[in-house]
């Protein structure tokens, strides 16, 4: 019999990547995965520790796991695992730059491989680990992690520590699981890293070698659309935003990491840009991708901030107009430089900044719909029913649904049609059509 293993993966894009891939190295050795956690053999939490509350319920969550299924090897994983080897209490703990020993080690506990141990002690931290093909979104989209780590140091992160430097696929192994997927029907495909500006930053290469891989993606037959996971506003030189552009299946949708539109909040942070450089960066892509959607993060109540240096990044926000910013509360990391930074700032304030600052993300959301009113704009569908009826995202990541006028739909395909109204955040239309792949 199969044993069952169920995931539960916090944080971010990347997490979920890597449990998928786990998932499917498990299979490869017989485990089935089980969407019941009272019922499984093996229990994953694949934590983050991107700030002291993720790494709080981190910890929750494999306690959680111990209590839900008493039966199950607990096996901790990812970012807060790196930090907090031991301290929570799984069975298993392996870090990100011990993950390969993962299936090993359990295959051990479960006492099914007995000489699983000698492949245990790869140099992981030194170089990116191969998972093979990942599929994540059955049908649809598929996310392709090309990095890890990162050497940036920004004062609040951990990532640094906890992921280690910088470590790119090559390129012949992104482009065979590309083909791989579009083999299996995959049309869009969504590039992730840590800090994917900094491809093959180790071979001292700079960010134009993303635009090249990128270039070798979109020449896979079959490759419709390309996303790109989040960029860092420096490492946008002409020349990467003219290779975008003339990639020609790069989807105008730029999630660009801001932090803070106030300047000497972003010295800092230690981010390495201003606000003038974040403005140009986004003209040129304006320039490049007229119709281009910008998401970005923010911090709210990093230490020291004023009520002004508040006020300029809700302005700075206004200004660029996102489509929608992920707004965090400042929390300070054990660890990082801005844990220990003076004048830390009292949580009801951060609070009222935080939601204050939603707010604002919110009224451009809206917004940012209603510009769509009279757009003509390509869906990828991801679900439809025998009506005709879609649902989907376009190419400028706005959440459209609608109706067809082709009768057989799948997830998949690719329809053309005419935005009519709004729903709050996400836009509708009627009458779409399927559209003619190039
Ligand atoms: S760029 Fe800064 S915030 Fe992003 S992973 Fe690196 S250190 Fe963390």
């Amino acid at each position: 019999m199969a044993y069952k293993v169920y995931f539960l993966t916090l944080g971010c894009k990347v997490n979920s990547y890597e449990s998928a891939a786990i998932a499917k190295l498990l299979s490869q050795e017989g485990f089935e995965e089980t969407d019941d956690p009272k019922d499984c053999d093996v229990y994953v939490v694949n934590t983050c520790a991107v700030t002291a509350e993720a790494d709080r319920k981190s910890r929750q969550m494999i306690r959680k796991a111990r209590r839900v299924a008493p039966q199950a090897v607990v096996v901790a994983m990812g970012c807060h695992t790196e930090m907090c080897k031991d301290e929570d209490g799984a069975d298993i703990t392996v870090g990100t730059s011990d993950r390969p020993s993962l299936v090993p080690l359990l295959l051990q506990k479960l006492k099914i491989r007995e000489d699983s141990m000698e492949e245990d002690q790869l140099d992981a931290g030194t170089r990116f680990f191969e998972y093979g093909a990942v599929l994540l979104q059955e049908g649809t989209r598929a996310v392709v992690k090309i990095e890890d780590g990162c050497n940036n140091f920004c004062t609040y992160c951990i990532i640094p520590y906890s992921r280690g430097r910088v470590r790119s696929r090559s390129r012949e192994a992104v482009l065979h699981e590309i083909e791989d997927l579009v083999k299996r029907g995959y049309t869009e495909f969504v590039i992730t890293g840590i800090h994917l500006c900094s491809y093959e930053k180790e071979l001292g290469h700079d960010s134009t070698a993303l635009g090249e891989l990128l270039q070798e993606i979109a020449a896979i037959e079959g490759v419709e659309r390309i996303r790109l996971g989040s960029l860092e506003p420096y490492s946008m030189t002409d020349q990467l935003i003219g290779m975008l552009k003339e990639n020609g299946k790069i989807c105008p949708h730029f999630h660009l990491s801001l932090q803070s539109g106030s300047d000497s909040v972003l010295k800092r942070m230690n981010r390495k840009y201003d606000t003038a450089l974040f403005r140009d960066v986004v003209r040129k892509l304006r320039e490049a991708f007229p119709r281009a959607s910008f998401t970005t993060d923010m911090i709210c109540g990093f230490p020291g901030e004023t009520e002004e240096e508040h006020k300029d990044s809700v302005a700075f926000a206004k200004e660029i107009g996102f489509t929608h910013i992920h707004v965090f509360p400042f929390s300070p990391r054990e660890g990082t430089k801005a844990y220990a930074m003076p004048d830390q700032i009292d949580g009801g304030v951060k609070n009222r900044r935080t939601a204050q600052l939603r707010a604002v993300s919110d009224e451009m959301e809206e917004q940012r719909a209603r510009e769509f009113i009279g757009e003509t704009v390509e869906v990828l569908v991801e679900e439809f029913g025998d009506d005709g009826n879609f649902e989907g995202y376009c190419r400028e990541y706005i959440r459209v649904s609608g109706t067809c006028e082709d009768a057989e739909l799948s997830s998949g395909d690719l329809l053309e049609g005419q935005i009519t109204e709004t729903n709050g955040f996400s836009v509708c239309g009627k009458d779409f059509r399927k559209k003619n792949r190039k």
